[in-house]
């Protein structure tokens, strides 16, 4: 997916509360563009909070009934210095990228494609699909991998249960499972879904910071309440945490040590300076300027999205002001 967002610095403050190192970060609705567009709930990056970790950002969106909003069509896009994760609930959408995969993302399987030093690629939803939901989340990659090749991975997690829950890990360690998907830094996601009056406790690494974020169902996570497409933050330092669920609830439980490095994060780009977000940009556009078929695309560090034919989007235009360091 793309981020038509021009300067996270224009997001308003979340109205969370703080207890315990836990906070509630609220989502605000970013409409992804066209006229039927599909608007997506956005809980990271924001004003208050840049990373969870390394998630650097955390879209959730649906369930959308394709007859109403056209589904999803996002043509091919460029990225840099990230990993693009995808999880949905309900639907199936088709990825091709420059390095050459062609896959389909479903329900309960990861697809996690890295775009370290540039990728391009486009993500649409396939024919037969009616309704979308899921989430799409971004992690950050540290400064001595992100100029790493581009890769992609696919994994189905076997699931794993027990009283009232049961939950699939698709990246890191949780509930005794670990994923076998390479990460540069070290990263948990995993779907929860928890029954109405389970109470979940589950033993976490204490260096990591965490983020639960609410698909369906009203839970607190050590105590502090979120509702659905809130993303509850818990601060390191803690060996447990506790998720009681009041209704039946799905969530994502994302998490990592603090990610320690500051980034500038503009469009599609991850970097670490205002000149170097601009000079990718910059070779996007050299790229695709007057391109109407992807297969047209020109030679770059972008390369050409195998076997798409869409034309491809052109970043927007920069900001006035200088893009900032965050973290
Ligand atoms: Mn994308």
């Amino acid at each position: 997916m793309t981020n038509p967002e021009r300067d996270p610095d224009e997001v308003a403050l979340a109205a969370g509360d703080t207890s315990c190192g836990v906070e509630v970060l609220t989502a605000r609705e970013v409409p992804l563009g066209g006229p039927r567009a599909m608007t997506v709930r956005r809980t990271l990056p924001q004003r208050g909070r840049s990373l969870i970790g390394a998630w650097c950002f955390v879209d959730h969106y649906g369930p959308d009934l394709v007859a109403e909003t056209g589904g999803m069509k996002v043509a091919p896009h460029p990225h840099t210095g990230l990993q693009t994760v995808s999880w949905l609930f309900t639907g199936e959408i088709e990825h091709r990228d420059s390095a050459g995969h062609h896959a389909l993302v479903r329900p309960g399987e990861v697809n996690l494609m890295t775009a370290g030093r540039g990728i391009s690629h486009s993500e649409v939803s396939t024919p037969g699909t009616t309704e979308l939901h899921g989430a799409q989340l971004w992690v950050a990659l540290p400064g001595d991998s992100r100029g790493v090749e581009p890769a992609f991975e696919h994994h189905v997690p076997d699931p794993v249960s027990g009283d009232g829950w049961e939950a699939r890990v698709f990246l890191g360690s949780l509930l005794g499972v670990t994923s076998p998907v390479a990460t540069h830094t070290p990263l948990l996601g995993a779907e929860l879904i928890v029954t109405a009056g389970t109470t979940l406790v589950l033993d976490v690494d204490p260096d990591f910071e965490h983020g639960l974020l609410l698909d369906c169902g009203v839970a607190t996570v050590d105590g502090q309440e979120g509702k659905p497409a809130e993303l509850v933050y818990a601060a390191p330092g803690r060996d447990t945490l506790t998720v009681e669920a009041h209704e039946d609830v799905r969530a994502l439980l994302l998490g990592g040590p603090p990610f320690g490095e500051s980034i500038v994060m503009w469009w599609n780009f991850v970097g670490r300076t205002h000149e170097e977000v601009v000079a990718f940009r910059e070779e996007w556009q050299a790229q695709v300027d007057g391109v109407t078929d992807s297969q047209d695309v020109r030679p770059g560090r972008y390369g050409v999205v195998v076997g798409d034919h869409l034309a491809p989007i052109p970043a927007p235009p920069l900001p006035n002001a200088r893009l900032r360091e965050r973290r």
